[in-house]
């Protein structure tokens, strides 16, 4: 048995064997995590961005993915960017410096290079190494350069922060998770703190002192309205007021009147159903009352 010219197939050109599974190229998703942007897959070009899951971004194409999703394939993926301030533009060190370092006459592959390294340990971000970034001043470092300082301030714009606040670039998928989880928490105690804010300004402006601010709201508010008409009790220290407040709220309903208003003329109350005439006049009845003969 032979082919054509009379050669003798080996075995392995006979026997089919099972196939291997597929394999990615290294090189290729490492190049085309660290050197593309993850919505568009365009090439990385300043000014770079990242999002708190450690994915990097040109502020171009989040711009584009912030007004108009639907033009994206995975736009799903990104539903966590709702915003410019869910993205945080990186502070990078540029390369360029380190080009005068070089010496000798080795091969230089330029196109596997990165633009970017770590300021303390001098490593490339090409992928090759774990880079990670601070949140507090979006300084991006080598995880092995952050970890050989062993401070918690960041060693390029020495801003404090906290571990929490290391940020991984293009991490594991249990890092993606637990950074997602994290996003989440962030943006809860944000909203709380948000909220006690705003408390402390409304108070602040009503002028009760914080000891009161254990109250209900609305005790706080009355006092605030009461204190205007009677100037004895605007004259009372807020804290009286507030008392007095509560003990006049019960009385308020029938005290608040246009009768009762002394700032209101008698012709003005005399057009009201409430007037002393008004209430003395003889109601007819609604049956035998003809309003033709009246
Ligand atoms: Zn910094």
């Amino acid at each position: 048995m032979g082919c054509d010219g009379g050669t003798i197939p080996r075995r392995d050109e006979l026997v089919r064997r099972k196939k291997k599974p597929e394999k990615k190229d290294k090189d290729a998703e490492l190049s085309a995590k660290w050197k593309h942007c993850a919505i568009s897959q365009e090439p990385l070009r300043n000014p770079i961005l990242a999002c708190e899951l450690g994915r990097l971004y040109n502020k171009e194409s989040v711009l584009e993915f912030l007004l108009d999703k639907s033009k994206f394939e995975f736009a799903e993926n990104f539903s966590h960017i709702k915003s410019l301030k869910d993205v945080h533009e990186l502070n990078f060190t540029d390369s360029s410096y380190m080009k005068c370092a070089e010496k000798g006459d080795a091969y230089i592959d330029s196109s596997s290079r990165s633009k970017y390294i770590c300021p303390i340990a001098g490593l490339e971000m090409s992928g090759k190494y774990r880079f990670v970034y601070l949140l507090k001043c979006f300084c991006v470092f080598s995880e092995r350069g952050l970890r050989e300082v062993k401070s918690d301030t960041c060693s390029k714009c020495c801003k404090k922060y906290s571990s929490d606040e290391i940020i991984p670039l293009n991490g594991t998928p249990e890092e993606v998770e637990k950074l997602r989880s994290r996003i989440e928490e962030r943006k809860l105690k944000a909203k709380l703190e948000r909220r006690g804010k705003k408390k402390a300004r409304a108070e602040a402006a009503v002028g009760v002192p914080p000891t009161e601010a254990t109250d209900d709201e609305p005790p706080s508010k009355v006092a605030k309205l009461d204190s205007k008409p009677s100037s004895s009790s605007a004259k009372a220290p807020p804290k009286v007021a507030s008392k007095l407040s509560l003990g006049k709220t019960k009385v308020k309903p029938e005290e608040k009147t246009i009768q009762n208003d002394p700032t209101k003329s008698t012709a003005y109350k005399s057009l009201f159903n409430t007037c002393e005439k008004a209430r003395n006049q003889m109601q007819p009845h609604w049956i035998t009352h003809n309003p033709l003969y009246y």
